[in-house]
Order: C-alpha cells, then structure tokens, then sequence
C-alpha cells in the first residue's frame, strides 16, 4: 500500500498536492474502509483524515502513513497545504461536484485548485493491475459466485419468481460469507431477458423461457461479475441457435486476449461473430470491463477502447443477444490477463443447461 502512496508522490510536481476522498480510491490508498474521510498527499507527506466514528478503528488498521481526527475538513485542508507550503492542489476531477470544488476554491486562498484529471487517471492505471492479495479476494468472491449458480440450478423451477430466485441467491451467497451484492442482482426470464439490465420483477418462471442470472460477491472490498443464461423445460431452435452464437463469441474473445493486445480488437473478435451471425444489431453494448473495488473499472472492451491490456487486469467477457419481446441470451466471465492469455476465475459450466 505504501507503493501506491510513492508512485503519487514520485509523479506530483514540487509544491503540489493531492486531495482523495472518494470512497474506492481512499480504502485503496490506505486500506480503510469508511463513509467519511479524506487522504492528502504531498511529495513528502501522506495523511489520513477520519471523523469521530473511524478513528479509532483507523488507527489500528492505517499503518503507513499518519492518521488523523477530522473535525472540520476545509480548515484541515487548508492549514496542511499552508504548512507543506503547497500552491496546486490536484483534486479527483472525476469524482468531485461543482459545488465542492467552488466551496475548496473559496476555502483555499492563494492555492490554485486543478481541474486536471491527472491522478484520476494516475490511481485507474494503478489499480486496474491486480496485487496478488487483490486478485486473492477476487477468486474468493467468483468462487462463491459460482456455488451460488450451482445452488440454484437445483432449485429454478416453473412457478417461482424472479424477485425469488433473486433473493434465495442473495441469501444464500451472504451465508457463504460475501460482504454484500457486487451490485443489484440481474434476475430475468422469457421476454423480460431481452433486458440487458432488467430488474427482477414478480413474473412466474414458465416453461420454454430463457432465465439470465447476472450477479456476484463482494470479499474485502472487491467484486466479482459473472452471467448465465439457463433454459427451463425446452428450448426453440432460434434460443438454441442465439446461445451458441453468443457462446461461440465468448470462446474466441476468450481466447484472443492476453496482454499486449488492444481492446477495441478483443471487443471486435466477438462482435464479428455475433454480426456474421446475423444479429449485430442485437449486441448493443461494450463486450467487458475491467472490475475491482468497482464493479466498472476501465479499461474496458468495447468499440472505441484504445487501452493495451496488462498482465494482471481483471475483465469480463459478456457477449449478449437480446431480440426485443422474445428473449435475451448473455454469458459472462471474469479472467485474469496473463502474459500468454488469460486465467478464467469462473468455473461456473457454459454449455446451454436445460432445466
Ligand atoms: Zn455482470
Ligand atoms: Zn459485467
């Protein structure tokens, strides 16, 4: 973690500092996770500030760099940059309001606020790379991803609803010992999986439908991301022709990465299967992202990506099909980039199971 702090600090100009407060970046800066707080960064100091409710917790977790009461955040700010004697202060451009950033100006007499996205893009390149610990967490978290797939293969029946299968995945993934929800679980079946990011509603699984499950866990702060498609009862040839097109995207994106390679070029590999297929026009978005403390991090595979992939990205693949009123199809794993290819996290099988 101190490693992280020095590569800011090695890239700041003299008699500049850095301000970090949003939550991802802080817990990656100084491992901590709260609500409220702030990190500040000069060329030769680093300081933690957290409230009344944190700071006895910080303290006991925040080794490497100084940790301290905040009771009032802009008066902290401002007798710390007059004391480091700083005259630019860098902000997260891509996290700060307007409002903040006029109520730091006003606050901050004679020291030049920076609109530069600078560190923004500093702390994305450093944190899309994965530690070992990082990437620890991470297979902890698709491991439970996927048991809870296992879990409820068993259990998807004509009847229950799709907040209800929802929840029983939710539940049973917390009792495995995942922090929270990656993010809001994808629960949709028969027309409704034409929704790309459609919410569980009450309808009633039938037979014939396709049910897509896009969902993950949370371990340490970090997230896994994975889809699948599954069939109950029976499916048409045109569900079966769309899943092994999407399938067969997935496999040659799959394979095609590893680093070196430019994303646009990863996102193209499965798009032109999926266009020579017929159904180009059905594929509206990006093929992956990277995912970490978010669960969308850049770089990310899509059509206008220029980013070259590094050993130790963690991306999904998700090719999808979605033929509005009839039915969708997405498949999605996590990989790790390697030098030669990629390390598949998810073990979860892909052929088309037919419940
Ligand atoms: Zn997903
Ligand atoms: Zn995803």
């Amino acid at each position: 973690m101190i490693s992280r702090i020095q590569t800011i600090q090695s890239t700041l100009p003299p008699k500049s500092a850095l301000l970090v407060k949003s939550a991802a970046n802080r817990f990656y800066l100084t491992g901590f996770r709260s609500s409220d707080g702030f990190v500040l960064i000069s060329r030769e100091r680093a300081e933690f500030f957290t409230d009344s409710r944190y700071i006895e917790a910080a303290r006991a977790v925040v080794r490497h760099i100084d940790v301290s009461l905040s009771v009032n955040a802009t008066t902290h700010i401002r007798e710390w940059l007059a004391a480091e004697g700083i005259a630019t202060l860098y902000i997260e451009a891509g996290a700060t309001t307007v409002k903040s950033l006029a109520t730091l100006r006003e606050a901050l007499d004679g020291v030049s606020v920076s609109e530069e996205d600078t560190f923004d893009r500093l702390i994305t390149d450093l944190r899309c790379v994965k530690s070992a610990a990082e990437l620890d967490a991470m297979r902890q978290a698709q491991k439970m991803t996927d048991d809870t797939f296992a879990y409820i293969t068993e259990r998807i029946a004509v009847g229950r609803t799709e907040r209800d299968v929802m929840l029983d995945m939710e539940m049973f993934m917390r009792r495995l010992g995942s922090e929270g929800v990656a993010f809001d679980f994808i629960v949709v079946s028969g027309k409704n999986s034409s929704l790309p990011h459609g919410v569980p509603t009450d309808k009633a699984i039938e037979r014939g439908d396709f049910i897509t499950m896009d969902f993950g866990a949370v371990v340490n702060g970090y997230r896994s991301d994975m889809t699948r498609t599954v069939a109950v009862g029976a499916v048409s040839e045109e569900q079966r022709l769309v899943y092994d097109t999407v399938l067969a995207a997935q496999n040659a994106a799959l394979a095609a990465i590893r680093a070196g390679k430019v994303c646009k070029d990863i996102d193209k590999v499965a798009r032109d299967i999926i266009d020579r297929a017929g159904y180009g026009a059905y594929f509206g978005h990006g093929l992956g992202h990277s995912v970490g403390l978010d669960i969308h991090e850049m770089p990310a595979f899509n059509t206008r990506c220029d980013t070259v992939v590094k050993a130790g990205m963690v991306m999904t693949v998700e090719p999808g099909i979605y033929l509005e009123g009839k039915f969708g199809v997405r498949i999605e794993d996590m990989v790790v980039v390697t030098e030669n290819g990629c390390d598949n996290l998810t073990k979860s099988p892909k052929e088309l199971i037919i419940l």
